[in-house]
């Protein structure tokens, strides 16, 4: 059975995560959009969150730093259910040490059927939806049978 969870109409909450490279278009368009985002909660990884804290003036929940754990952070959050929607700048010409993370955010995010804006126009769009301002009924894909699975486990195994 399809399972869907409401998503709060305001605030909601509000995930934002930029590579260095990426910084600069995450602060300018959180800047545009500053009177939107003051209706929400916010959070996001460390130095992100401490740059956007200072041009916003408004509070930003500040995890780690991505390379230190942040991304993950952010995962965590989303599979419990904490964040309604992420905003992730990640830089498509660099590469990273903690590449396996962004990736792993990525999916999770899918995972759970997070809204996810990678680039500018796709967080313009997302922050311009009728759906941010309102209730949203989030479908949840429905894991139930991935969870019964018969694993190694249920099996009687040599001692
Ligand atoms: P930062 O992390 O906001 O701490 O720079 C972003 C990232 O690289 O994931």
């Amino acid at each position: 059975m399809m399972e869907y969870v409401t998503t709060p109409v305001v605030p909601k909450r509000i995930a934002l995560v930029a590579h260095d490279n990426m910084k600069r278009e995450m602060l300018e368009w959180a800047e545009f959009n500053k009177y939107v985002l003051a209706q929400h909660h916010l959070y996001a990884t460390g130095t992100t969150g401490r740059l956007l804290e200072e041009m916003l003036g408004a509070e930003v929940i500040k995890l780690q730093s991505g390379p230190l754990g942040g991304d993950q952070q952010i995962g965590a959050k989303i599979s419990e259910g904490e964040i309604d929607f992420l905003v992730f700048f990640w830089d498509p010409l660099a590469p990273h040490p903690h590449d396996p993370d962004v990736k792993a955010l990525l999916r999770i995010a899918v995972v759970w059927n997070i809204p996810v804006a990678c680039n500018r126009a796709t967080a313009d769009f997302m922050i311009a939806s009728p759906l941010l301002a309102n209730e949203y009924q989030r479908r949840m894909p429905d894991y139930a049978d991935y969870i019964s699975r018969p694993t190694p486990d249920n099996e009687v195994l040599p001692a």
